[in-house]
């Protein structure tokens, strides 16, 4: 996808804050961040949004989540918690258009989300 911004940090074509990344997924620190910890995953394949995962995605959106496990543990955050979120459409507040799990923590979560 020549024009999602996700797609550019992962072609490096724009700069990210890059925290991990294997095969599959890449995870880099918000641009503006809401949390003392504030990541976002991303599949290296580019998925628009939650509607279009198909079946065979599974395994992947699976790797998403460990990642974000393996973050909260290298920013110490694993315990107390922390927040997972995805986004789906601009109804939702979704802005990228390319899937991302962000991850969030390092301060108290109030519940409901707004
Ligand atoms: P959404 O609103 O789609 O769920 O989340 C998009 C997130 O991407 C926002 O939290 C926003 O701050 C972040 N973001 C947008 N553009 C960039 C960028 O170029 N670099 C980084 N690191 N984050 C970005
Ligand atoms: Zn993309």
């Amino acid at each position: 996808m020549t024009d999602c911004i996700f797609c550019k940090i992962i072609a490096g074509e724009i700069p990210g804050d890059i925290i991990y990344q294997d095969d599959d997924v890449l995870a880099f620190r918000d641009l503006n961040p809401q949390a003392p910890t504030h990541a976002l995953v991303i599949p290296k394949k580019h998925i628009s949004t939650i509607n279009d995962i198909q079946s065979d995605d599974a395994e992947l959106v699976g790797k998403m989540f460990l990642a974000a496990q393996k973050i909260a543990k290298d920013d110490g955050i694993a315990e107390p918690g922390y927040r997972t979120v995805m986004n789906c459409n601009s109804g939702a507040g979704q802005t990228v258009f390319h899937i991302h799990l962000h991850v969030l923590g390092g301060r108290a979560m109030s519940w409901p989300p707004g």
